[in-house]
């Protein structure tokens, strides 16, 4: 079966479509700027060149109409008909307390996923919209919701309960629900895979580390715990966004600089993190080499990262009674030797010891500590998409 993975930004939107027979990639792509001036897709099919198209998309459903004649033509497509597509499966950041796995979209999946769209205003709107507009453009395709909060629903309450008054809870559900599991989920099973072990058998610590950042807490295949809260701004620092900090800062800062809430809201999500401490960049290569000039601010953003990314492995390593392995993906965590580095050192006493030699390595499944390291530190690449693709070939082939 082939199968179409979406997943639409509020004015982006990247796809791939997967051969599941062998998992192979058979095309990706991205279209930017939707409903914005300068609307652009670029498609990709392994080994031809980049397809660029600039032209007017107004909407999402224009966006993957030019997505499914990129798909399909003669030249640089890779199907004959939208025929070919056995399935879509669309990455949907929040679905509350309802969807422990992936599902099946109906009518009702979709008001159900209107109803959490408090809980993520500014992510469930625009996958809603890539929903609708390929159930128009493919009437007759199944089409599978993939959920970045499904992976946490496992959670006990003790540790997605906030000390808030309970009603807060009944009423608006507001609670501990966690993103990035679709990729939490894969590197957890690859970590089990690597270590020849049933994902059943292993507990492990995987740090999602990039523009956004979390880390989950996995015992045996089910997460206990992760960072991000009831909105991806809990938690480590990341890019643009604070983490956890003291709530008493808001109203201090609300009073001293004379933001309302929206002011606020927007200092904590887009001035802070590690462009917040270091006023470079949001972009960790960029603050890497600020430090590196001489930059203490660069410097001190990047040191507080990692000492936030070790308070929380040594808090999950006490919550899950030790682990087999610490698993590091995504952007930051596949590619900076240096950051990992920090992260891992001065913690041989719990049995976490890099090997510096086997971490010079970027983007490639491989075991980076030292032979003695009683906990393995495991570099692998995650890969949403591929998850997504797989929830959604075995969802459709079992109707
Ligand atoms: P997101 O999907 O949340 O946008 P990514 O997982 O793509 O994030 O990670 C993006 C981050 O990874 C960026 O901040 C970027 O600086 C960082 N990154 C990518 N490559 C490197 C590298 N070689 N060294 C350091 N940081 C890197």
């Amino acid at each position: 079966m082939k199968v179409l993975v979406i997943n639409c930004g509020s004015s982006s939107l990247k796809y791939q479509v997967l051969e599941m027979e062998d998992s192979s990639l058979l095309a990706k792509g991205l279209v930017e700027r939707i409903g914005i001036e300068g609307s652009v897709l670029k498609h990709e099919k392994p080994g031809m060149d980049k397809f660029v198209l600039e032209t007017p998309m107004e909407n999402h459903k224009d966006a993957i109409g030019h997505v499914l004649a990129a798909l399909t033509d003669g030249n640089h497509g890779v199907l004959k008909s939208m025929d070919e597509i056995g399935a879509v499966g669309h990455r949907v950041v929040h679905a509350g307390e309802k969807y422990a796995s992936s599902v099946l979209i109906t009518d009702a999946v979709i008001a159900a996923l209107e109803e959490c769209t408090d809980l993520a205003p500014l992510h469930n709107p625009p996958n809603l919209l890539g929903i609708r507009a390929c159930q128009e453009l493919m009437p007759d395709t199944p089409m599978v919701g993939v959920f970045d909060t499904a992976f946490h629903q496992t959670m006990p309450a003790e540790a997605y309960t906030y000390a808030i008054p309970y009603e807060y809870y009944e009423k608006y559900r507001v609670r501990r629900y966690g993103f990035h599991g679709t990729s939490h989920k894969y590197v957890a099973e690859r970590a089990a895979a690597m270590l020849g072990k049933k994902k059943e058998e292993v507990s492990v610590v995987t740090c999602h580390l990039g523009n956004g950042a979390s880390v989950a807490a996995v015992k045996n295949g089910v997460c206990i715990d992760t960072s991000m809260g009831l909105t991806p701004l809990e938690g480590l620092v990341m890019g643009t966004r604070c983490g956890d900090i003291d709530p008493a800062i808001i109203f201090y800062l609300a009073e001293k600089e004379g933001l309302d809430m929206k002011g606020v809201n927007n200092v904590l999500n887009k001035k802070s993190g590690v462009l917040g401490i270091s006023g470079v960049s949001s972009d960790f290569r960029d603050i890497e080499e600020a430090a590196n000039g001489g930059n203490k601010r660069a410097a001190l953003a990047l040191e507080v990262f990692a000492h936030k990314v070790k308070f929380y492995i040594g808090a999950y390593l006490a919550e899950l009674n030790g682990a087999d392995a610490i698993v590091f993906t995504a952007g930051l965590g596949e590619n900076s030797i240096s950051m990992r580095e920090s992260i891992c050192a001065e913690m041989e006493n719990l049995g976490i010891k890099l090997d510096r030699e086997k971490n010079k390595v970027r983007g490639k499944e491989t075991v980076i500590s030292a032979e003695d390291s009683k906990i393995k530190l495991l570099l692998i690449p995650t890969n949403e998409e591929l998850m997504i693709a797989r929830d959604t070939a075995e969802i459709v082939a079992a109707l």
